[in-house]
């Protein structure tokens, strides 16, 4: 499994002259495969002949952007080109150092070292690997630099399966075998933040920064929200998660959804998250979930937030649906 870490570094003046040279270097280089690519006008589904040092992010780099021209056609504008350019650039690094620096080693042989600042748990998770790769990259007229590593993720230890309901008014349920309940609030506050985003996106107004705040706010409540859920089913002892196959979940909400609507990107950091602590996530098709009496397997229609039987058994239908995924 692999992860990438992204965290700003410092150069001096020298190292960021030697920084702004290499980034210059490559535009050259990239510029000049992209113009050779061009005119050469074939299909471009194999690697191109680059110069050595030029590695996969490069040629990453440069395929999408050909992507681009193609479908868009070659712009002359050299000024976007550039800055368009820019964003895709990196660098791949020599060495890294955990607790000192990040090291570039020049073709010269001279190494910079360029102090970095790194939150403590990546610095922990760093130092209990070796990086496959380090790039250095810049956005925003800020100096990044990304480290890959490979993780062996954790065996849980967990004895117990569970169901989880992904929602619109309640974003996430949890229903463990041994009986457990957790509501995963938020759900009127993403609700807000959805419309919100959904109304900047209507004006003609071009307001980056505030769509790029609404968003980071969204991502941010994704974040916490999955975190807090895979928290719980550690501490509950859950070694198997089941959730609803997005490929269906339209379908069932299809009357309550908006189209901005994510269910998408909070199942995956819940995914990403689980595999991180070792539990198993099977997808299962949410078929009848919400419908079936967990007691006598009659189907009901819940009434707003209640699902009644016949049989004499209630509860909130979120509950209903979480108790029938861990079920299937
Ligand atoms: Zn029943």
């Amino acid at each position: 499994m692999y992860r990438t870490y992204t965290f700003p570094i410092y150069p001096n003046e020298e190292a960021k002259l030697l920084l702004n040279n290499m980034f210059d270097e490559l535009h050259i280089l990239i510029t000049e495969n992209i113009k050779n690519l061009l005119s050469i006008d074939s299909e471009f589904n194999e690697s191109p002949t680059l110069v050595p040092h030029l590695t996969l992010p490069y040629i990453d780099s440069i395929s999408k952007i050909i992507l681009k021209h193609k479908r868009y056609g070659w712009s002359d504008d050299k000024n976007t080109f550039f800055i368009k350019l820019k964003k895709h650039m990196h660098f791949r690094m020599m060495s890294f150092s955990i607790n000192k620096s990040v090291n570039i080693k020049t073709r010269h042989g001279k190494v910079y070292s360029i102090p970095y600042r790194m939150r403590e748990y990546v610095k922990q998770k760093l130092t209990q690997t070796k990086p496959v790769s380090i790039k250095i990259f810049m956005k925003n007229n800020k100096y990044l630099a990304s480290v890959l590593i490979k993780i062996k993720p954790s065996i849980s230890d967990g004895t117990y399966k569970a169901g989880l309901d992904i929602g619109v008014k309640v974003p996430a349920v949890l229903y463990t075998e041994n009986g457990t309940i957790r509501f995963y609030e938020g759900g009127r506050y993403r609700r807000f933040l959805y419309s919100k985003q959904a109304s900047l996106l209507k004006t003609n107004r071009i307001d980056l920064s505030r769509k790029l705040n609404v968003s980071r706010k969204l991502r941010d409540l994704d974040h916490k929200i999955s975190s807090k859920i895979v928290k719980d089913l550690i501490k509950f002892k859950v070694h198997t998660l089941n959730i609803e196959d997005l490929k269906y979940i339209q379908l069932k909400h299809s009357k309550q959804l908006n189209s901005s609507w994510s269910y998408e990107r909070l199942q995956r950091y819940i995914i990403y998250k689980c595999e991180t602590a070792g539990i198993k996530v099977l997808k299962i098709n949410p078929h009848y979930t919400s419908r079936a009496c967990p007691i006598c397997m009659k189907h009901n229609v819940a009434y707003k937030r209640v699902y009644e039987c016949d049989c004499g058994y209630r509860h909130h239908r979120d509950v209903v649906g979480a108790i029938n995924i861990m079920h299937k």
